[in-house]
Parts: C-alpha cells; sequence; structure tokens
C-alpha cells in the first residue's frame, strides 16, 4: 500500500476536524505533509552557563532549584510564579505566568535543564522556560522545527504529524535522482533530506539536507525550461518573413526610437523571419518604451497577414494599451480590439466574428483572452505585458491559443542578466537598458507633516501650470490603525482644498467601467488631481502627470515604490515623487533613503535585497515564475550555476526524458507546469 497517497486521515489522531484544519494549510495526503517545510528553525542545542548569558538570547541553562516554587496573584486572572535557581556560577530567576502546574513538577534542590528567553536589563529572568531532566531530550538538546500555523492547529500537532509521516514512509522515500547525480554533486539520499529538513541532528545535517531538496527543486526547474526550450524548436511557427515594413511604422511616430529600442527590434526581426517559434523576453526598467516594441512586433504580423494578441495584467492597463495602439495604427486603417472579463455576451459575440471573419487581426486583453471561449484567431504572435504577473501556466494556455506562435514577454522586473538567462531558461532575453532622451531624473523628497502646507501649495502651482498629480494612498477606506491615510477620506479633504471638479479616485474595489471611465478623463485632462491605490502601480501611462505624492509610504515595498514613482516624468515636464513616510517613521528610514538615493531599478532591487534579505523581494504577488519552496536563487547562487550544468548534461543526455533513471524527474516536471503539455 502507497502511504504517500493516503489522506492524512490515515494517520493516527487525524481525524475529519483535524484533517480540515491541514487542508487550509493545503495539506491533504501524507506526502503533503513531507514537504511542509518548516519557516524556521529553534536552535535548543545551546547550552549556557548563566555567568555568561547575555540579554535578550534563548538559550538552555542547566540548573537546580535552590529555592521552593513560589506563586503571586498580581491580579485578577494573572498569577506569576517564579522559581530561583543556581548553576555554581550565578542565580537567575524563572517566570511563568498563569501556570498552576509549574509548583507539582519542580522539586527543591533538583537538577533541570531550562530553555527560553533570558532578560537580564532590570531583573535577571528567564520567562516561560521550557523544561525536562537531563537526559530526556526531548524539548531540549535538539534543533526543533518552526511551522506556519493556523487557528486550531498547534505547532505541537503539526510536527507530531510531520514526525508521524516520515516515521512511516522516509525509509522506502524514492529518489527522483539518478544516481550519477547524487555522486557527481555530492548530495544526500532524499529520505535523509526529507528527515532533516524537519527533525535536524545538527546545523550541519540541516545544511546537507537544505542544499539537497534546493538542488532537486532548481534542477526540476531549470530542466523544465530547457525541455520546454527543446520543444519549442522543434515545431513550426508561421515565418513572417516581410519585416522591413517595419520602417513605414517607425516613420509616423513623434520621436526617434532609442538606440536599445532599434536593437531590440532588429533582434525580433530576425527572430520572426525563422520558422522556429520565437521565444524573447525583454527587460526593461519603467518608462523605457516596451510597448513600442510590442507595437513594431504586432505591426509586423499585420502587414504578413497575421493575427497577434497582447495580454497584460490589469484592466486598466490592457484598455490603455488598446488606446495607444488605436492611436498607432490609425494611420494604416488598422483596426484593433479589445477583450475583457467585464465585457457584455453581446460585445464578445461581436468581436468574435470579427477576429473570425479577418477584419480584425490584432487584439489586446486581459486574462480574459486566455478564457476557453476566446477565439484568437490562431495568432502567429502573442505578447505578454508586466510577465512577473503571469505564471508560467498562464504564460503557456496563451501560447496554446495558436499553433506555435512566436512570443515575446515583456517585464519591468530588474533582475541582474546573469540572473535572468537562467530564470527564464527557456527564453532569449533582449534588454533594453536606455531611457529615451530628455528624461531627467524624478526629484525625490522625503518629507514630514510639517511640509503638508507647502506640498499642497506646490500641487496647486503644477495643476495651475497645466500639469497633473497622482496621490498614492495604501487603503480604500478609514481603518481601525490610526494614522493610515485611505483613498475615500483623503479625496473629499483634497476636494474641499483643489475644488470638487479637479479631483477624483480610482481604487481596485470598483467597477472596471468605473475605473475606466475615470483613467480616461485622467488621461485627456478632466481630472487634474487623482488619488488612487496602487491599481496604478503597473504601466500606467500618463505623460502630462508630473507629481507623484505617496502617502503613508514606508507601507509600501520598495519596488512598489520605484514602480509608483515610474508613473511620472513620462513626458517632457520635470517631474517630482513626494514620499510621506507616515507617522513613527523615522527620517533615516532606509527605504526612503534609497528611493531619494537611486533612479534606476537595478540600483533599487539591489539595495532591496540588502535591506530585507533575498526571499521576499518577489513577495507572493509576484510569484509565478520565481515562487520556490526551499530554494532561493539570491542566496543558493552557488547550487544554481551546478543545477544549470546538471539540467544541461542531463538534457543533453536524455533529451526527452526517456529513460528510466529520469521518470522521477520528467513527472516532477510535468507537475511543475501542471497543464497538458506532453512529452512526445
Ligand atoms: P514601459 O517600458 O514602462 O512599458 P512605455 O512603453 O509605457 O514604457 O513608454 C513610456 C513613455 O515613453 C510613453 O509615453 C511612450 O510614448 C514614450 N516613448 C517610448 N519610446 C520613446 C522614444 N524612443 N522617445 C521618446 N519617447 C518614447
Ligand atoms: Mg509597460
Amino acid at each position: 500500500m502507497d502511504i504517500l497517497h493516503e489522506n492524512i486521515t490515515a494517520l493516527r489522531g487525524i481525524g475529519q476536524k483535524r484533517a480540515e484544519l491541514f487542508r487550509t494549510l493545503g495539506l491533504y495526503q501524507v506526502k503533503d505533509l513531507l514537504t511542509y517545510y518548516p519557516r524556521a528553525y529553534e536552535d535548543r542545542t545551546v547550552f549556557k552557563k548563566i555567568l555568561e548569558l547575555r540579554d535578550g538570547e534563548t538559550v538552555c541553562i542547566r540548573a537546580r532549584a535552590v529555592s521552593s516554587v513560589r506563586e503571586n496573584r498580581i491580579r485578577k486572572n494573572m498569577t506569576v510564579t517564579t522559581l530561583k535557581v543556581s548553576d555554581g556560577t550565578a542565580y537567575l530567576e524563572l517566570v511563568w505566568f498563569n501556570n498552576r502546574f509549574i509548583k507539582n513538577m519542580i522539586a527543591l534542590d533538583k537538577e533541570y535543564i531550562f530553555y527560553g528567553k533570558v532578560t537580564l536589563s532590570g531583573k535577571r529572568q528567564m520567562h516561560t522556560p521550557l523544561f525536562e531532566l537531563p537526559g530526556a531530550n526531548k524539548l531540549t538538546g535538539n534543533i526543533v522545527p518552526v511551522y506556519g500555523l493556523c487557528a486550531g492547529l498547534t505547532s505541537k500537532i503539526v510536527s507530531e504529524t510531520v514526525a508521524q509521516a516520515l516515521e512511516q514512509t522516509a525509509e522506502f522515500l524514492p529518489d527522483p535522482l539518478p544516481d550519477w547525480i547524487l555522486k557527481h554533486y555530492q548530495l544526500c539520499s532524499k529520505s535523509y533530506a526529507i528527515r532533516n529538513i524537519h527533525f535536524p541532528k545538527d546545523d550541519e545535517a540541516l545544511r546537507i539536507a537544505r542544499r539537497r531538496l534546493a538542488f532537486e527543486e532548481l534542477l526540476v526547474f531549470q530542466s523544465a525550461l530547457l525541455y520546454l526550450r527543446g520543444n519549442r524548436l522543434k515545431h513550426n511557427s508561421t515565418p513572417l518573413p516581410e519585416t522591413d515594413c517595419v520602417s513605414d511604422f517607425i516613420a509616423t511616430l513623434p520621436f526617434p526610437l532609442t538606440g536599445a529600442q532599434s536593437r531590440v527590434i532588429g533582434e525580433i526581426c530576425e527572430d520572426l523571419k525563422r520558422d522556429v517559434p520565437m521565444s524573447r523576453l525583454v527587460q526593461g526598467d519603467v518608462g523605457c518604451g516596451k510597448t513600442m516594441i510590442a507595437a513594431c512586433a504586432m505591426y509586423i504580423c499585420y502587414q504578413n497577414g497575421q493575427a497577434s494578441a497582447m495580454m497584460a495584467p490589469t484592466e486598466i492597463l490592457a484598455t490603455q494599451h488598446y488606446e495607444s495602439l488605436t492611436e498607432l495604427f490609425a494611420p494604416f486603417g488598422i483596426e484593433v480590439r479589445l477583450i475583457t472579463g467585464s465585457m457584455t455576451a453581446k460585445q464578445r459575440r461581436e468581436v468574435t466574428e470579427e477576429i473570425e471573419s479577418g477584419k480584425v487581426k490584432i487584439i489586446v486583453g486581459t486574462h480574459a483572452l486566455i478564457s476557453e471561449k476566446t477565439i484568437l484567431g490562431n495568432p502567429a504572435l502573442i505578447i505578454t505585458d508586466e510577465q512577473h504577473r503571469f505564471g508560467v501556466a498562464q504564460r503557456k494556455s496563451l501560447e496554446e491559443k495558436g499553433t506555435h506562435p512566436h512570443t515575446l514577454v515583456m517585464t519591468a522586473t530588474p533582475i541582474p542578466r546573469t540572473l535572468a538567462l537562467i530564470l527564464y531558461g527557456d527564453l532569449d532575453v533582449s534588454i533594453i537598458d536606455e531611457l529615451p532622451p530628455g528624461r531627467k531624473k524624478i526629484d525625490t523628497f522625503v518629507l514630514g507633516e510639517d511640509m503638508r502646507q507647502r506640498i499642497n501649495a506646490f500641487i496647486q502651482k503644477e495643476t495651475d501650470a497645466g500639469r497633473q498629480v497622482y496621490i498614492v494612498c495604501p487603503a480604500v477606506e478609514p481603518s481601525e490603525t490610526p494614522g493610515i491615510k485611505d483613498v475615500t477620506t483623503h479625496t473629499e479633504e483634497l476636494k474641499k482644498l483643489f475644488g470638487s471638479d479637479n479631483v477624483s479616485m480610482i481604487h481596485g474595489k470598483m467597477k472596471p467601467q468605473e475605473k475606466d471611465e475615470i483613467m480616461g478623463r485622467f488621461k485627456n485632462g478632466d481630472i487634474k488631481i487623482l488619488v488612487a491605490t496602487s491599481v496604478i502601480e503597473v504601466g500606467v501611462n500618463v505623460p502630462n502627470a508630473s507629481v507623484m505624492v505617496i502617502e503613508n509610504a514606508a507601507r509600501f515595498g520598495l519596488s512598489q515604490l520605484h514602480q509608483l514613482r515610474g508613473r511620472v516624468g513620462r513626458g517632457s515636464d520635470k517631474a517630482y515623487c513626494i514620499l510621506f513616510p507616515g507617522e513613527n517613521t523615522p527620517p533615516d528610514n532606509p527605504r526612503m533613503a534609497t528611493m531619494k538615493q537611486y533612479s534606476d531599478g537595478f540600483q533599487i532591487a539591489e539595495a532591496d535585497l540588502k535591506l530585507r534579505g533575498p526571499g521576499e523581494f518577489f513577495g507572493p504577488r509576484q510569484s509565478g515564475l520565481f515562487c520556490f519552496r526551499i530554494a532561493n536563487i539570491f542566496c543558493d547562487a552557488d547550487i544554481l550555476a551546478e543545477t544549470t550544468a546538471c539540467s544541461k548534461k542531463l538534457l543533453d543526455s536524455d533529451p526527452e526524458l526517456k529513460q528510466a533513471e529520469n521518470q522521477a524527474i520528467s513527472d516532477a516536471i510535468l507537475s511543475l507546469f501542471d497543464t497538458n503539455i506532453t512529452f512526445s
């Protein structure tokens, strides 16, 4: 019987109720528990003498009770239990709260191991220590996993359940990695790794276990990308040989392309001519002009008689692309259509007919594009904008709308080129490392409340001069937390100051049509001041906006602040970014300082990593491609180098992953994509 795939109710002590709680953590089968890796560890192996203790540390001491247990009721519902202990070097007071059992459990003059947090400022104490007799080694003397929990599931229940799952399975856990990989890269076995990632024998065992699991995860990921790439190259796409026409299109633009834009378009033209599908990532900082690259590619596609589709992550952005493409293509009489989730059935039908009849060949939309119902007329070119907002599976679904179409993905996520090459291993990478000329540095100020009046006067001055202003708040409605500005209240305040016709708000809780209408009025200048949540963070382009004010700026992450700031300075006017960090933020807040110091996305990303520590950088929102369970692309650079080489070797020797020893890896790749890719 394969216990791994059984429901966790097969384990002792797990009834329906508890199983339900485990399900909220995403744990269904016994095997899920094995990969429910700890969030952190408590090291209870460190022993110290009382005399050597430092303030704030959490350690074990071995000491004798030298007083009897004392109980003090300090108020109703609060009893404090204290005990004086000594290990011969010094005395220490142990403290528990509302624990009536201590007095029956600890005997005078007897020796125990105590584990807890030490405070030395004020009284020398250890708070709510765990304890056991020397030699017991149950609560102390080990490294203890800390799991993510949910209401109703204690740490004790989770770790006991994991321990049980391990007991029953770890011995015959199959190892997905072939022997030669284990040997060559000196990796421990799967069962050793799984056992020690949960209950490590010591530091070294934990390191070895982590390395093995991170290696496996990165290897599967990179092999999957390599496989995909190989698979793509095997198929024929529709070649788009006529690419010179793009110069006619470029000639109609009001500005010359930047050198970087021209270079990337050249690279794309070379790709499109060929009969293997293009797979290209265009990476460039906010404002570098990626939309124009997409427009050129779509124009070429059109002139070759083929359809193309572009997907954007929000309605606002899709609408904006639709509008700018409509305008750009108007001189050529090329029609563009928009497809979003909020369209009526009738509208959708009309667009579908136009696409099917071949009248419309250029389509822009949200992920409504990948809905099964949506017909895109077998596009020869597929573009994904702000690709970090989409998962690999979504990108694949869009690709499957055509027959091996050329694909172009665009992103502003600043990651170093070396990493980009690895994380987008299935794509060729083009980098736009140049901003359009005439862009001036966006002056950034970090201000306190005392400057509020002056900023209001400044906003008045800018809007009087015909320019526009964004004001971003972290919340939509008033919240419990004092000091948090919300869009709703702040809009009312600003209307009083600047006139109600001039101020409007936009946020994610609005209906799409409402958002479109507001964005439209902001674009054509009817609205002068737009109060917004971070819905405007991605891609929004209103060149006439010159001021970005961010309220409670300390509540935003650095990459988000950078994206928000990128909404201004898109025209020729001088632009400003005003950060009000919010109450209780010291003026030297390092994120604010970083925003002041740097304007380049790569530098900000690097500073972000240093400030936050890697791993948090691609928060859950940006997951998709970078969502590893255990590997950390920034800390595991050494492993990444090894898996890069290893995945190449693996696929060189067995391109279809058909050999028996590679079966498990091939299965892991399939479940990674969780779509209907088949290994031919
Ligand atoms: P992003 O790379 O962030 O998607 P966009 O494509 O939205 O940037 O372009 C930002 C702004 O720069 C737009 O207003 C666009 O018209 C303008 N732009 C693009 N290319 C050039 C260029 N070569 N010269 C001047 N302005 C440009
Ligand atoms: Mg863009």
